[in-house]
């Protein structure tokens, strides 16, 4: 069974904004609520870094402890998913993610009024802001279009190695599209 999981290789990125852009237009996410956002750390000093920061599909999920509702799951394959029909936006899973990571949407134009306060958050860009039946495939965007390829997404198998030559300096494999 593949694994899928995020990793940041947080010294090579740029804070150019790119994966929050790519994530809304692939998801459909609206104006005022994000699933990806970069933070930068120590802004304006030595030793500043940016981090994008998403739902990482935590190994043992405590949003999915916190959920009284069941709404949040984690796939055999790792991803962690929300069921907007089961969530009642009670925010427990926001208290308990280590990453802020969920979100309760608000002032939502008309057209997506029944997702007022629901939980939204990354998928692995399997299930858009606006739910469909069938799960899409597992192909984060967000890592897909990364431009210093800081953001890595995909089969756990795949990534890690890059990951562990990456942060030994083999900067050769920035080149090489991860999912
Ligand atoms: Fe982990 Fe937060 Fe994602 Fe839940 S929402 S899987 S706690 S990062």
């Amino acid at each position: 069974m593949v694994t899928y999981k995020f990793l940041n290789v947080i010294e090579n990125c740029i804070d150019c904004g790119g994966c929050f852009v790519i994530c809304k237009g692939q998801n459909g996410v609206p104006k005022g609520t994000a699933r990806v956002r970069v933070v930068t750390i120590n802004e304006g000093v030595p030793g500043e870094k940016n981090v994008a920061i998403s739902c990482m599909h935590c190994t043992d999920p405590p949003c999915v402890a916190a959920c009284p509702t069941g709404a949040i799951t984690k796939r055999e394959d790792g991803i962690v998913i929300s069921d907007k029909n089961k969530c009642i936006g009670c925010g427990y899973c926001g208290w308990a993610c280590p990453f802020g990571a969920p979100k309760y949407p608000h002032d939502l134009p008309p057209d997506l009024k029944e997702y007022e306060g629901i939980m939204d958050k990354c998928s692995f860009c399997v299930q858009p802001f606006v739910p469909v039946v069938v799960d899409r495939e597992p192909k984060p965007r967000c890592a897909l279009f990364c431009s210093t390829k800081c953001r890595l997404g995909g089969p756990i198998s795949e990534i890690t190695p890059i990951y562990e030559e990456m942060k030994a300096g083999n900067m050769g494999r920035l080149q090489e599209r991860v999912v």
